[in-house]
This record gives structure tokens, sequence and C-alpha cells, in this order.
């Protein structure tokens, strides 16, 4: 399966000078979509996770499904002021901006094995932020699962040695 002929690259989104890689046109096709689910967890079966956790809005559309087809649970990580509980916050810098990421303080129990999901990786700061905020809440973290990941970029350096697995390269 080509997942790169159904991920659409748009030039100067957000921001000038960045080369946008849009997975809506791999969503909207739904052998795609669950073909690169059904190949990510071919990827992380092995492992012994217990939750996955996504960080909003696309590491939703990614760990979910991943979560419910492996029949484990999935944790929200999301912008501050979004979720209703009591929450940990830390802030973050991404590829093209800046923000804060927050978790609900029992969202994850001291000594759960965690996996990270998200669509995209690429300087890797969104997913060391979200390290963070998962062992500041006592999880242990097995590993980060992505559809695409920008290799040039070279986030995977910064995120301590965790297993990373990617489906689309660039
Ligand atoms: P990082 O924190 O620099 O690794 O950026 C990753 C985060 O930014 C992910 O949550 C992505 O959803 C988002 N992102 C950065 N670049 C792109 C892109 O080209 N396409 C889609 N999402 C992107």
């Amino acid at each position: 399966m080509n997942f790169k002929d159904n991920i659409r690259v748009i030039p100067d989104f957000p921001q000038p000078g960045i080369r946008f890689k849009d997975i809506t046109t791999l969503l909207q096709n739904g052998a795609i979509y669950k073909e690169a689910i059904d190949q990510l967890k071919e990827m992380v079966k092995e492992k012994e996770i217990d939750v996955i956790a996504g960080p909003e809005a696309r590491g939703f559309v990614v760990g979910a499904p991943l979560a419910y087809s492996l029949g484990v649970g999935f944790v929200p990580i999301r912008k501050s002021g979004k979720l209703p509980g009591e929450t940990i916050e830390a802030d973050y810098a991404l590829e093209y901006g800046k923000d804060k990421l927050a978790m609900h303080k029992d969202g994850i129990k001291p000594g759960q094995k965690v996996l990270i999901a998200d669509d995209l990786l690429a300087t890797g700061g969104t997913i060391q932020t979200s390290i963070d905020l998962i062992k500041q809440l006592g999880g242990e973290i097995v590993g980060a699962a992505f559809l695409i990941e920008l290799s040039y970029l070279d986030g995977r350096s910064k995120l301590g040695g965790i297993d990373v697995v990617s489906l689309v390269q660039y």
C-alpha cells in the first residue's frame, strides 16, 4: 500500500515555507485508513500496552482506532483549558508555534504502560511534552507510533531513545 500517494502536501500552510502533510485525504478513504491503522497495530502489538495517549486533534484520529483495535484504553492529551477535570500542564514549542498541553491528573495510573500515538513526528516537541506529562503522572512510556515521520527534522533523537515506529517517512 502506497500511503504517500494518499497524503496531500500543501505548500506554505500554515505559514510560508512549511510543506504541510495533509492526512485528510488518507482518512477519507476507508480502505486506506483501515490499512494504515492495521499496519501500525502490527508494529506495536508485541508491546505490553495498558493505554494509548494521543495529543489533539490528529493524535485522536490515529490513537483512538489503534487503542480500539488493541483493546486498550485511550487517554487524550489536550490544549490547555479543554479538559473538564483536574489537570497538569506543560509548555511546548512545535514546528510552527507554541502552546500548552494538558492531561487529566487521573488520566494515567502510576506504573501504567503507555504508547503515544500521533499523526506526524516533526521536531518532536509535541511528543517530548507528552512524555513529560505522562512521566509526571507515573506512566511508563513503551514507545510512540506515527503515520508520518519527517526524518529530516530528526525528532526521534529528542525522545530519549524510546522506540519510535512510523508508516511513512519524508
Ligand atoms: P512536532 O511537535 O514538531 O513534532 O510537530 C508535530 C505536531 O505538529 C503533530 O501533532 C502534528 O499534528 C503537527 N504537524 C506538524 N507538521 C505537520 C504537517 O506537516 N502535517 C500535519 N501535522 C503537522
